[in-house]
C-alpha cells in the first residue's frame, strides 16, 4: 500500500491512516506527529516549527520535505500511509521526486471530503493522548474514564491549535495553500474522492474499496 490520505484539519487522516497501519503494516506517517514530537524534545526543528503550528500556519517546506524524506527513506519493504503531507504543490513534487528515487510510485491519493461545520465540530471536541498519540473526541470518540486515556492513563490534552482562533486560520490555510494540491493530483489520475461523514469503520470500508483491498 503507498498512499496519500488527502484532507482539511478534522477529515479524519489520522484515524485512518492508524487503521490502515494496523490492518495492513503499511507505515503511518505523519508530519503532524513528528514535528509535534519534535516540540516536545525541543529540538532544532521543533523549536522552529512550534509558533507556526500554535498559530495554525504551515511549517516552511524545506522543514516537512526533509522529515517525510527521511521517513521515507527508512521504509525498507514496507508499504506507507502519508497523513497530512504534502499540504503544499511544492511538498507534492518533493514527494513525486523522492519516490522515483525509491521506485515507490503512490498507488492513489484519498480526499477524505467534510463540509466545514462538521471540521470545527470535530477539531474542537478532539482529545489526545499526550502520551502515546491516541485520539479521542467528546462526543464521538469519549475515553472510557473521563479525560483519561483508554490505552495509557494519562490525562487528555486539547492540541493548542484545536483551540477556535487557530481552527478558523488552519481552515483558511487548508483553502489557500493545500487545496491546490488536489488539482495537482486530479491531473496525474491519482485522486480518488471519499465521503467521510459517518461512522470511522465506514469510512474505512470506503477508502478500502477505493484502493481494492478488504
Ligand atoms: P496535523 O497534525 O497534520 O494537523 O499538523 C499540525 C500542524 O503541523 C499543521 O497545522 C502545521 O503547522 C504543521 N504541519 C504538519 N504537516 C505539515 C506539512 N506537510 N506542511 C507544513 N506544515 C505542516
Amino acid at each position: 500500500m503507498r498512499i496519500v490520505l488527502f484532507g482539511a484539519p478534522g477529515s479524519g487522516k489520522g484515524t485512518q491512516a492508524g487503521i490502515l497501519e494496523k490492518e495492513f503494516g503499511a507505515v503511518h506517517i505523519s508530519t503532524g506527529d513528528t514535528l509535534r514530537e519534535a516540540v516536545v524534545k525541543g529540538s532544532a526543528v521543533g523549536m522552529q516549527a512550534k509558533s507556526y503550528m500554535d498559530r495554525g500556519e504551515l511549517v516552511p517546506d524545506e522543514v516537512v520535505i526533509a522529515i517525510a524524506k527521511e521517513k521515507l527513506a527508512s521504509l525498507g519493504s514496507n508499504g506507507f500511509v502519508l497523513d497530512g503531507f504534502p499540504r503544499t504543490v511544492a511538498q507534492a513534487e518533493a514527494l513525486d521526486a523522492v519516490l522515483a528515487e525509491l521506485q515507490k510510485p503512490l498507488e492513489a491519493v484519498i480526499n477524505l471530503s467534510v463540509d466545514e461545520e462538521e471540521l470545527v465540530r470535530r477539531l474542537s471536541g478532539r482529545r489526545v493522548c499526550p502520551k502515546c498519540g491516541e485520539p479521542y473526541h467528546v462526543d464521538s470518540k469519549p475515553p472510557t474514564v473521563a479525560d483519561k486515556c483508554d490505552l495509557c492513563g494519562a490525562s487528555l490534552v486539547q492540541r493548542e491549535d484545536d483551540k477556535p482562533d487557530a481552527i478558523r486560520n488552519r481552515l483558511r490555510v487548508y483553502q489557500e495553500q493545500t487545496a491546490p494540491v488536489l488539482e495537482y493530483y486530479r491531473r496525474k489520475g491519482l485522486l480518488r474522492d471519499v465521503e467521510a461523514k459517518g461512522g470511522i469503520d465506514e469510512i474505512t470500508q470506503r477508502i478500502k474499496s477505493l484502493i481494492g483491498v478488504r
